[in-house]
């Protein structure tokens, strides 16, 4: 999956931790993905408005979640 893919993830497709249920959609540009499981990958990225588009974000990634890997099939138009 290529750095820089644009994830549009619904609420029920992330988990901010292990257990924890998102409460709003996240959007955010694909830095790397690390498959937990045979259904969720910790996947790390910038968020939509950060900085790393425009210029220099100061971070590698600003977030890191749980996200359905059903979802990022979807996102990446393989499913
Ligand atoms: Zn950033």
């Amino acid at each position: 999956m290529p750095a820089g893919t644009h994830l549009a993830l619904a609420a029920y497709e992330w988990y901010p931790r292990v257990g924890v249920r998102a409460q709003a959609d996240l959007h955010l540009w694909l830095v790397d993905a690390q498959p937990l499981n045979d259904d969720f990958a910790w996947v790390r990225g910038h968020v939509l408005g950060c900085t790393w588009d425009s210029s220099d974000c100061e971070l590698p990634w600003c977030r890191e979640v749980l996200v359905s890997v059903r979802a990022l099939r979807r996102a990446v138009g393989l499913g």
